[in-house]
Order: C-alpha cells, then sequence, then structure tokens
C-alpha cells in the first residue's frame, strides 16, 4: 500500500558515498555476496540491489529485461529515470521505512510499473523489487472497453424497440399500417439483440476453453462442404456463385461445431462484403504439415490499416454498413478465438479493388 512521504530531494552520491576519486567500496562483505548473488538470481521478479553510494551491485536477468540493459556497476540514475522511484531510493537510503511507488516510462514505448523499494542492512544501500503492470492494465482497460462497447451496442436497438412502442402506444394507436409497419422493425432490433448476445455467448464459451485443445476428428473439406450447402441460400440472395475446391480429406484435431462456425463467418463476411465480386471461393489444401482453408472474395477489399485490427471485438471498417447487413462485430473475433484454440493460424490478405483472403491453418492429423 502506498504511503504519504516527505518529499526528499534526489542527492547523488548518497549520504555514504566514498569521494569520486576513488573506486567506491562494496558495502556488501564479498563473501556474503555470492550467495547474495545466487538468491537475487533465483527470485521470478526483476531485483536490484543499490550499494549505498547509488551504484548497482546486482541485477537479476529480469531486471535487465525490464531495464533492456544491464544496470551492475553502474549509478542507479543511469538506468532508471523514473524520479520517483530514485526518491524512493534516496529516502530509504537516508532511513525511511520501505516504499512502495508505481511509475510509467514513455520511451521507448509505454509501460507500467509497481516498485518496492527496501533499506538493506543499516543504510548499506537499497533492494528494489519490480513488477511490470503494462500487461494488468491493458487487460484491465480492454475489460473496461469491452463492457462499455457491449452495453452500447444492446442499448442503441434496445432504444429503438422502447421509440416504437411508444409510438404504438400513442400516435399510432388506431393505425393498423402504421403498426404493422413498426412491429416489422421490431422484430429487426430484437433480431439485433440476440445476435449480439449469441455472439457475446459464443465468445465466452470458447475463451473459457481456449486453453483445451480440442481432441476429435474432423475432415475440414467436409466441413467446408458442410457450410457451402448451408449458406447457398445466402449466396443466391446475394446472387454470388459459391465454389469449394479441394485436393481430398483434411483431417485435424478439432471440434466440428466450432469448425463449422469459423467457415460460416468467414464466408458469411465474403458474401455480405464481397459480393460485388460475384463469386466466393473457398480452397482446401494440404500444405506441409498443415491443412489450409482460403476463403477468397472478389469484392471492394480492405484497407491495409485496418487489417491488424479487424479480429478486434466490435472493430468495423463500416460500421453503418457491418449494421445494416446484420453484422454484430465479433464474428472475425470468434473466428480468431476458435483457431487459436486449434493451434492454428488466422492470415488475412486484402488489397483494394481486387478482394480480399482468409487463410486458416491447422495442423494435419498424423
Ligand atoms: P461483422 O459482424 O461486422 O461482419 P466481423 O468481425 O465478422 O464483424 O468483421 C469485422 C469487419 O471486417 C466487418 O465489419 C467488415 O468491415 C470487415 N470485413 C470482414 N470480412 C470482410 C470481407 N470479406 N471483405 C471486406 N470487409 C470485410
Amino acid at each position: 500500500m502506498q504511503r504519504e512521504r516527505p518529499f526528499i530531494p534526489l542527492m547523488w552520491p548518497f549520504t555514504r558515498s566514498t569521494p569520486s576519486s576513488r573506486e567506491p567500496e562494496p558495502q556488501v562483505q564479498p563473501q556474503s555476496l555470492g550467495l547474495v548473488a545466487d538468491v537475487v538470481r533465483a527470485l521470478p521478479d526483476p531485483v536490484i540491489v543499490v550499494e549505498g553510494n547509488g551504484n548497482v551491485l546486482l541485477a537479476n536477468d529480469h531486471a535487465k529485461t525490464v531495464l533492456e540493459s544491464d544496470p551492475q556497476g553502474l549509478h542507479i540514475s543511469a538506468s532508471i529515470r523514473a524520479p520517483a522511484l530514485l526518491e524512493a531510493v534516496t529516502a530509504v537510503m537516508a532511513g525511511e521505512d520501505p516504499l512502495v511507488v508505481e511509475y510509467e516510462l514513455r520511451v521507448p514505448m509505454q509501460r507500467s510499473f509497481h516498485a518496492h523499494v527496501s533499506p538493506l542492512g543499516k543504510n548499506e544501500g537499497a533492494v528494489i523489487v519490480l513488477r511490470d503492470l503494462t500487461r494488468e492494465q491493458q487487460i484491465e482497460r480492454m475489460r473496461a472497453d469491452f463492457v462499455a462497447n457491449a452495453s452500447h451496442e444492446l442499448r442503441t436497438p434496445l432504444a429503438s424497440l422502447s421509440g416504437f412502442i411508444e409510438t404504438i402506444q400513442g400516435a399510432a394507436k388506431n393505425d393498423e399500417k402504421a403498426q404493422v409497419r413498426f412491429l416489422g422493425l421490431m422484430r429487426s432490433q430484437a433480431d439485433r439483440m440476440k445476435r449480439l448476445i449469441d455472439d457475446l455467448l459464443s465468445l465466452s464459451r470458447i475463451e473459457m476453453n481456449e486453453h483445451v485443445r480440442p481432441s476429435a476428428e474432423v475432415d475440414l473439406t467436409q466441413v467446408a462442404g458442410h457450410v457451402r450447402d448451408t449458406l447457398s441460400g445466402m449466396a443466391q440472395e446475394f446472387a454470388c456463385e459459391l465454389k469449394v475446391a479441394s485436393d481430398g480429406p483434411l483431417p485435424v484435431l478439432g471440434n466440428r461445431d466450432e469448425l463449422v462456425q469459423v467457415l460460416q463467418n468467414l464466408v458469411e463476411n465474403a458474401l455480405k462484403y464481397g459480393s460485388s465480386g460475384k463469386r466466393v471461393d473457398v480452397e482446401c489444401r494440404r500444405q506441409g504439415g498443415f491443412a489450409e482453408v482460403t476463403v477468397r472474395d472478389h469484392g471492394p477489399g480492405i484497407a491495409a490499416e485496418h487489417i491488424p485490427r479487424l479480429t478486434e471485438r466490435f472493430y468495423r471498417v463500416n460500421v453503418q454498413e457491418s449494421r445494416s447487413r446484420g453484422g454484430t462485430g465479433l464474428g472475425l473475433a470468434i473466428v480468431k478465438h476458435i483457431v487459436n484454440r486449434h493451434r492454428g493460424r488466422l492470415v488475412i490478405a486484402s488489397e483494394i479493388g481486387k478482394g480480399s483472403e482468409f487463410v486458416i491453418r491447422l495442423p494435419l492429423k498424423t
């Protein structure tokens, strides 16, 4: 827990420093240094031991990784550029109780750390134990964003449902024709909420099982054929030819329902966004030890800057276009999680004006 403490100006070298003309004396007895070094090396967190003169006596490999350099033998201020932490080290060296500091580094990239600084012996130095909070904070931010996005996506159709109910009860109370029209619109809003909830539930189910690799044998070529049959009606609606080509069975270890969902989401997207190309091709083939399925459309393509973000939840190139086609913004996030669970990879390539290619690659069952 963080404590209030007085501001103590940084004064280097520390109080017990030796004159700068002489080599600084190590403050820890040489015979115990070997053992201390072994202990520091064995610890699972980044640990830095600072001598009374401010020089770093020891830093374990975790600390070197975090600092992206080896601080040993250098003054602590040369490798840690965080005034709050340096102040805490000064204070602890001057006799303060252990201190906890949280600080941020902005270069070479934004990172956050938690540092615990405790005195070493009697004014002989300090021990800094670091914890990288960057990942934790990112996850926390993503969780908060996700809840905000999901609530927003649900609130929009809900607000329009409430609006229609109000109109039917009020202005359109005696207008049967208007009521029929509004009920149709209400149905499509309710369907949208249902799709969103189904996708959210799928995503959380897959995430919960992501660490468990599915173990049944599934033939991806057969899955592709099944998806073509299921979506042939949709292809007709979009006046698009849907073709599956294969060079034989593609056995993988998997969960059939999830793999059907992967190909269904990819083919639906190809039809929804790429139907202007009039053709969607699904190709199943062996590539080394992998089964590869490519879903290719010849539509407008996706600009390069969007491609790395397409698998983020709720990310859409064009929100209105996605909504008008019944999209939830979760389809590719679901694809990515299922493919991860199958220890596979999803590769996306696209060229504006030429179309897009979504490739899933899973290890072949041997
Ligand atoms: P959505 O429910 O919006 O379709 P997805 O996660 O499946 O959500 O896809 C995210 C976005 O990626 C879509 O909104 C669309 O902008 C873009 N996208 C996906 N597939 C294609 C494609 N074949 N061609 C062009 N854009 C696509």
